[in-house]
C-alpha cells in the first residue's frame, strides 16, 4: 500500500546494499511505513556524473520531444492519482482529499512546464550598423540540484522537476527523507514515460552532507531550495562559492488584514479554511490576523466556530478534515508557541493542546489578546495556530503587517477597490491575495521578498529561473 522506496540514479533504482538507512513514520499512527536507503558519497558522485551526461543529451533534445515525454509523465501521474495520494497521506498526514488535489496539481505543474518549454523565446535587437543582427537566445543553465521539504511532497518537487526539465536542464533532487514516497512515485512516472537516463536523479540521505557535496561540485550550475530561512541562507552561501544561481522559497508569516467594509463572517470562513489547510504547515499559510475594530468580534466568533467544527483524524479516515502534524518537532513547536502566548496574557479561544495520545495531532487553535511581540506573532508558526488581533487605521495596520523580516504572502479582505489598490501597493510581500487566498497556480509566479527568499517558481518566471541568456551578434 505504501511506496517501494529507492534512490534513482542514472536511470536505475537502488536500495539497500549495506548503505545507511532510516525509517519513514506515519504521523497519524507513529508506526513505521518503510525503510529509506541513504545515498553515500560514491552514489552522489555517480548522480553528478549521470546528471552531466543527462544534460548533454536532454539539452540536445528538441523542446517538442521534451514536452512529449513530460506530458506523458504528467498523464501517468494522473492515472496513478489515487495510489499516489494515499502514499502522500500515509507519509505526510494531510487528508486524502487534500492529497488528491496536490497530486492533480503536481501533474498540472509538470504539464505547464512541458508546454512552456516550447515557448522559450529569444529576441532580435536592432543593430547600430546596417546588416548587423543582434540576437538573444535562452539556454538551459546546466545540471541543477534541488532540495524539497516535507509539507508538500508532491507539488514542491513537481515545481523543481518541471522547471529544470522543461527548460532543458538535468536535475538531482533530494526530496524530504520524512516524506519520500510521493517523489519516488513521480520520478517513476518520468522513468515509465521514457525519460533518458541521467536527466532526473533522486537521492535521500543526511541533508547537510548531500547539499554540501552537490553544491560544491563544479557540475552543478543552479540550486533550488524550499524550506526554512536559516537553511536557505546556508545553501545560498554554499552556492555563492561557485557563483551558482539560486532560487530560494523560504518561510513566511503572512498577515491577513480584514477591513470593516468586508463581510466579517465570509472573510473568517475563507481565512480559517486557508489557515487549517495541511494543518497550517504551508509557507503561505495565513498566520497573523488583523481585523478592524468594528468587525473583530463577529470575525473571531465565526473563526472559532470553524475551528471547533474541524474533524481531526487519520487522513485516510472518512470525514477527516484535518490530519496530524507531519512530525513530532511541530508538536513541540506548537506547545512552545501556546505556552509563550499564555504566559504573556493571551486568551486561548479554542484548542491550545495536543489531541489524543497517538499520532502527532494538535487541536486547531485560536488565540486572542496576545501582545504583538509574542512568539506566535513574530516567528513562523507552521502549524494550526491563528492569532487574531484588532486594528484601527490603515497606516497602523500596514506598519504592523510589514514589521517582520518575512515577505512571502499577504492577504486582505475589503469591499473597496481603492483600499484593495492602496493596501496591495503598501504590503511588503511577494504575493498579495485580495478577498482570496488562492495565490498559487502553475501559471503564476510564486516567490517572496525580504528574508522569504529570492526568485520565483511557476509562471514564465519559473522556467526562466533555469535558463541563461546568450547574446549572439552577427556582422
Ligand atoms: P529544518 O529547517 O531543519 O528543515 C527544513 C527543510 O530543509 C527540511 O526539508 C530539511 O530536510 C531541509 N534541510 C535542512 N538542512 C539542510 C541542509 N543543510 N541542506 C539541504 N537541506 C536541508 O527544519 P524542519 O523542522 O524540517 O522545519 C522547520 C521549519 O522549516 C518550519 O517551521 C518552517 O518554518 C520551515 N519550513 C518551510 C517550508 C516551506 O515550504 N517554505 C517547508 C518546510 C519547513
Amino acid at each position: 500500500m505504501y511506496a517501494d522506496l529507492a534512490l534513482y540514479i542514472d536511470g536505475e533504482w537502488i536500495a539497500g546494499g549495506g548503505r545507511d538507512s532510516e525509517k519513514v513514520i506515519n504521523p497519524a499512527t507513529e508506526k513505521p511505513l518503510a525503510t529509506l536507503t541513504h545515498a553515500g558519497a560514491a552514489d552522489l558522485d555517480r548522480a553528478l556524473a549521470a546528471a552531466q551526461r543527462g544534460f548533454k543529451q536532454w539539452r540536445a533534445t528538441a523542446p517538442y520531444e521534451r514536452a512529449r515525454i513530460m506530458r506523458k509523465a504528467a498523464d501517468l501521474i494522473r492515472e496513478r492519482l489515487e495510489p499516489i495520494a494515499r502514499i502522500l497521506t500515509l507519509e505526510q498526514g494531510k487528508s486524502v482529499a487534500e492529497a488528491r488535489i496536490e497530486v492533480a496539481v503536481s501533474a498540472d505543474i509538470i504539464e505547464w512546464y512541458a508546454e512552456e518549454g516550447r515557448r522559450s523565446y529569444g529576441r532580435i535587437i536592432p543593430g547600430r550598423v546596417q546588416g548587423v543582427r543582434q540576437m538573444t537566445v535562452q539556454e538551459p543553465v546546466g545540471p541543477c540540484a534541488a532540495f524539497t521539504p516535507w509539507n508538500f511532497p508532491g507539488v514542491t518537487p513537481a515545481r523543481k522537476i518541471g522547471g529544470a526539465l522543461g527548460s532543458g536542464c538535468s536535475l538531482i533532487i533530494k526530496a524530504s527523507e520524512e516524506t519520500p514516497g510521493t517523489c519516488v512515485e513521480m520520478v517513476r512516472a518520468f522513468h515509465d514515460a521514457g525519460l533518458p537516463k541521467g536527466v532526473l536523479n533522486l537521492v535521500f540521505g543526511v541533508p547537510a552532507r548531500i547539499s554540501e557535496q552537490l553544491i560544491s561540485s563544479p557540475a552543478i550550475r543552479k540550486v533550488s531550495f524550499t524550506g526554512s530561512v536559516p537553511v536557505g541562507k546556508h545553501l545560498t552561501k554554499l552556492a555563492a562559492e561557485g557563483m551558482k544561481r539560486v532560487t530560494m522559497e523560504l518561510g513566511g508569516h503572512s498577515p491577513v488584514i480584514v477591513f470593516d467594509d468586508a463581510d466579517p463572517e465570509k472573510s473568517a470562513e475563507i481565512a480559517a479554511a486557508g489557515k487549517f489547510r495541511n494543518a497550517g504547515q504551508v509557507c503561505i499559510s495565513p498566520t497573523r490576523f488583523y481585523v478592524q475594530e468594528n468587525s473583530y468580534d463577529r470575525f473571531v466568533k465565526r473563526f472559532v466556530d470553524y475551528a471547533k467544527n474541524l474533524k481531526l483524524g487519520d487522513g485516510l479516515a472518512d470525514g477527516t478534515t484535518m490530519g496530524p502534524l507531519a512530525n513530532p518537532r511541530r508538536l513541540d513547536a506548537m506547545e512552545g508557541f501556546v505556552a509563550d502566548a499564555r504566559k504573556r496574557g493571551a486568551e486561548i479561544r479554542t484548542g491550545g493542546a495536543r489531541h489524543g495520545n497517538q499520532g502527532f495531532f494538535f487541536a486547531p487553535t485560536v488565540i486572542t489578546d496576545m501582545p504583538e511581540d509574542c512568539r506566535v506573532m513574530t516567528e513562523e508558526p507552521f502549524g494550526p495556530l491563528a492569532p487574531i488581533a484588532r486594528f484601527k487605521t490603515f497606516d497602523e495596520v500596514v506598519a504592523r503587517a510589514n514589521a517582520l523580516p518575512f515577505g512571502l504572502a499577504a492577504y486582505t479582505f475589503t469591499g473597496s477597490t481603492r483600499t484593495a489598490n492602496l493596501i496591495s501597493d503598501a504590503l511588503e510581500a511577494g504575493m498579495v491575495g485580495v478577498n482570496s487566498l488562492g495565490i498559487s497556480t502553475p501559471e503564476t509566479p510564486f516567490g517572496g521578498m525580504k528574508e522569504s527568499g529570492y526568485g520565483h517558481e511557476g509562471g514564465i518566471e519559473g522556467l526562466e529561473a533555469y535558463t541563461q541568456k546568450k547574446l549572439v551578434v552577427q556582422a
